[in-house]
């Protein structure tokens, strides 16, 4: 993939930022009042092609890249939206382009381009197992020219959105397999078929506004056509989509510390107690500057995670320390926003406590903060496994 100039990535955040000029505080209030799902946003960004970004120009994506992709996501969190509700638009087809067989990726992915086909339900997480993803208990039994599905997962962002789900099941139980990755398999599973046949979805809701659900299966018939890969291999085929997902999730957290960090700054110079602006003084000044760091820090380690993928090289430790270090600077962005706003961050229409509730979601999924400092110790550094 060709690298993306300095002046391309400008123009993307040049229209990225006029796109969410439609799209003010009062849209987002509104819809967190209801707990609503942000329809027109979504819409608007289909339709300027930016969710197309990953999708190589052969499927009718833009074939722009992870780094450019990572600059829309950025660019919109900064300007006070939310990704949250379409970013898996973006990534979740990847499993689909890596390791789907040519007839799934000529059928599926250009729809996906297009965004005529929503596939941004991403089936992982089951409510025993947790993080220790190997354990999951969802079950897909060969019968004939099908699987059939029995189980249950949780925290499926966007079920209720999406006209397709990259599901992971076991195929092979835990006592029958080899190699303890082995034995789960991914499927494509066709949500609007599924949900009259035995699929239950039942929404959660969280202290932000995340379309999120858990999904019930009940014999839920898959073709078999609709297996990604081989079967057993799923395991290995979802950790191949985490590295671009941790990426790009770490530079909406850029972009909200940059939110942060810009309200924060813009209140400290205007509010006026003890007859000068809060700003003036360096116990307001510092936390401010301190947050601002730990954003530029964690900004090249994203970017650099996003040139080695697209470079085609390894990005793992980028990929895991960036998202930790992202999520930590806007979580320090958001907590001296609060401190610097006084009471005026406790109001809905200052947007602080929306964005305040929105990024400390972060540092837990979709990957927590222990999980990526396991990985750096055992796999990076190579102290011993604790699991
Ligand atoms: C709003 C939201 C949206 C989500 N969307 C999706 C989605 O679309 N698809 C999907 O599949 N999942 C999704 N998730 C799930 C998310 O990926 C998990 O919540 C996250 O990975 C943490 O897993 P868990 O909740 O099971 O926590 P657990 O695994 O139960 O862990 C709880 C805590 O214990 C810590 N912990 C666990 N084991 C260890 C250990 N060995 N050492 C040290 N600490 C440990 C963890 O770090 C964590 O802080 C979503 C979650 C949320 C909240």
């Amino acid at each position: 993939m060709s690298t993306i100039s300095h002046d391309e990535l400008e123009a993307i955040r040049d229209s990225v930022r006029a796109l969410c000029e439609q799209f003010p505080g009062a849209y987002w209030r509104d819809l967190d009042a209801k707990r609503e799902y942000p329809t027109a946003f979504v819409k608007a960004l289909t339709d300027a092609g930016f969710l197309g970004a990953l999708i190589p120009e052969e499927y009718g994506g833009s074939g722009l890249g992870l780094r450019a992709a990572c600059a829309i996501l950025q660019e919109i969190h900064k300007n006070g939206c939310n990704a949250g509700a379409a970013h898996a638009q973006m990534y979740t087809m990847g499993t689909v382009l890596k390791h789907g067989s040519p007839a799934q990726k000529k059928d599926l992915l250009p729809k996906v381009a297009s965004g005529e086909i929503r596939l941004q339900a991403f089936g992982v997480t089951e409510p025993t197992s947790g993080t220790d993803t190997l354990q999951l208990n969802t079950t897909a039994v060969k019968q004939g020219d099908h699987y059939v599905v029995n189980g249950q997962k949780i925290w499926i962002s966007r079920a209720e959105h999406s006209d397709y789900m990259v599901l992971l099941a076991r195929t092979t139980p835990k006592d029958q397999v080899k190699k303890k990755g082995e034995g789960l398999s991914v499927f494509l599973l066709d949500m609007r078929e599924a949900k009259n046949n035995g699929m239950t979805i039942r929404p959660i809701r969280t202290m932000m506004n995340h379309a999120t659900t858990e999904i019930f299966f009940d014999n839920v018939k898959v073709p078999a056509a609709n297996l990604i890969g081989e079967e057993g291999k799923g395991f290995k085929y979802i950790l191949d989509g985490m590295n671009a997902e941790r990426t790009l999730i770490a530079a909406e957290c850029l972009g909200d510390a940059e939110w942060f960090i810009n309200k924060a700054v813009a209140y400290a110079n205007d509010r006026k107690v003890f007859g000068r602006p809060i700003g003036q003084n360096q116990g307001i000044q510092f936390p401010i500057a301190r947050a601002y760091a730990q954003f530029k820090a964690a900004s090249l380690i994203v970017q650099s995670s996003a040139d080695k993928f697209d470079a085609g090289e390894k990005n793992a430790e980028e990929a895991n320390m960036g998202k930790m270090l992202a999520s930590e600077a806007s979580w320090a962005a958001a907590e001296i926003c609060v401190q610097v706003h006084g009471g005026f961050a406790f109001a809905e229409e200052f947007d602080v406590e929306r964005k305040f509730r929105e990024t400390r979601l972060y540092q837990v999924a979709p990957i927590s903060t222990n999980l990526i400092l396991s990985y750096l110790a055992e796999h990076v550094l190579g102290l011993p496994r604790s699991f």
